[in-house]
């Protein structure tokens, strides 16, 4: 099809941290997750390129045992069965189902910088980013519902365009959230170069305290992710799996803690056939939801 020839050929010229994503203008407004629209992605492991995520028929069944069952060394099992009772997150699965043209405007990104309202991700081979972030945002969306939490979505499904990325932020703003998280993962076209890495904003409108708050964050969420198969990243952060940058509009421009996860290089083989399972989409949604927990205890 002609979307998915064109969205093909841009996902080799867009790596993923080279351009974050952006929300049209014109993008509804946040989206409440419930659970009837938080199912688990399905074990599909090949969406289409176009428009399906990976599935969304399973309806996830609320258990309270299954919010203790983790095999983390750090597990869930010695809290409350709903410590995130109170806490509001907001879930950002990067890019969109569809990438236009129009995503190509610029945006506001924060310290007086403009940037795409959106760009189309990366890939790994028929696997695009977007629906690798929609998966694990639902799987992510259900877990942290069952913990307690109220998590507001940045887009409504993964079929649409946008919104841009400095509406993103608004939404995420408007929100009120104790936490953001920005999911994504990365396309390094080098040799061997795989692995996850989180990144912070240094220039955050919250300012230096947010910006603390979110290191804070993201180094609970690394603790989590380190008993996970994926290994930090090897061409990013020195071994810390941490990276801090100024141009990331989604995080600019918030006023509450907020961090973006690469959760994998699309161009590794290794990575890639972890991303594609959905048994390994609910241990990092685990992993995340853990992370979230000890942050906001
Ligand atoms: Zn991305």
């Amino acid at each position: 099809m002609t979307v998915s020839r064109l969205l093909v050929t841009f996902l080799f010229l867009a790596g993923c941290t080279a351009a974050p994503p952006t929300t049209p203008a014109s993008a509804p407004g946040p989206v409440a997750a419930s659970p009837s629209t938080t199912a688990s992605p399905s074990t599909t492991a090949s969406p289409s390129l176009t428009t399906h995520p990976a599935g969304e028929s399973a309806t996830p069944t609320p258990s309270a045992t299954r919010t203790t069952a983790s095999p983390s060394p750090r597990t869930t099992a010695d809290q409350p069965a709903k410590p995130l009772a109170g806490r509001t997150i907001v879930v950002d699965p990067g890019h969109n189902g569809v990438w236009t043209k129009a995503l190509n405007r610029q945006v506001p990104a924060g310290n007086g910088r403009t940037k795409p309202c959106n760009s189309s991700g990366t890939a790994g081979g028929d696997f695009p980013e977007h629906a690798f972030a929609w998966a694990l945002g639902q799987e992510l969306v259900a877990r942290l519902q069952r913990l307690g939490a109220k998590v507001v979505l940045t887009r409504p499904n993964d079929h649409g365009s946008g919104p841009c990325v400095n509406v993103r932020a608004a939404i995420t703003n408007r929100a009120k959230p104790d936490a953001l998280v920005s999911l994504h993962a990365d396309g390094n076209l080098t040799k061997g170069a795989r692995g996850y890495h989180i990144i912070v904003s240094s220039t955050m409108l919250g300012g230096a305290a947010v910006e603390r708050e979110s290191v804070a964050l993201a180094k609970d969420l690394r603790a989590q992710l380190d008993d996970t198969a994926l290994p930090r990243s090897t061409y990013i952060g020195g071994g810390t799996a941490l990276h801090a940058r100024t141009d990331i509009a989604g995080l600019n421009l918030i006023k509450v803690p907020g961090v973006m996860l690469e959760l994998g290089n699309m161009r590794n083989a290794a990575d890639l056939a972890l991303q594609r399972s959905a048994g390994f989409r609910r241990t990092l949604a685990r992993a995340l939801a853990d992370g979230l927990t000890e942050a906001l205890r």
